[in-house]
């Protein structure tokens, strides 16, 4: 079981994490919640579906909650890449502020 470094909650029994928004150049973004990534566009991703009251396949959140830090589902709101290894708004980096 992990504990999520930025709520300090068990990550499977947490419906969202806190944080909406991440900073990155001085802009704000509001986080991608879970169930809201583009790639659920995606003709691959839609055909797995997300239901209600599904749980995120790496962090656990439920549909529409935030994803926890450092969760490799969460989606980048300003690049729309994989957040961990992107543009450089890393969630544990400096730029999660709120
Ligand atoms: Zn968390
Ligand atoms: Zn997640
Ligand atoms: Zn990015």
């Amino acid at each position: 079981m992990a504990v999520c470094k930025k709520c300090r909650r068990e990550m499977l029994e947490a419906d969202s994490c806190t944080g909406n928004t991440l900073s990155s150049d001085g802009l704000d973004y509001a986080r991608v919640r879970f169930g809201s990534e583009a790639q659920w566009s995606d003709p691959q991703w839609k055909a797995l579906g997300i239901e209600q009251g599904d749980r995120c396949g790496d962090c656990g959140v439920s549909v529409g909650g935030l994803h926890h830090l450092d969760c490799d589902m969460e989606e980048c709101p300003k690049c729309k890449g994989q957040l961990i290894e992107c543009c450089g708004m890393h969630a544990s980096g400096p730029h999660l502020v709120r």
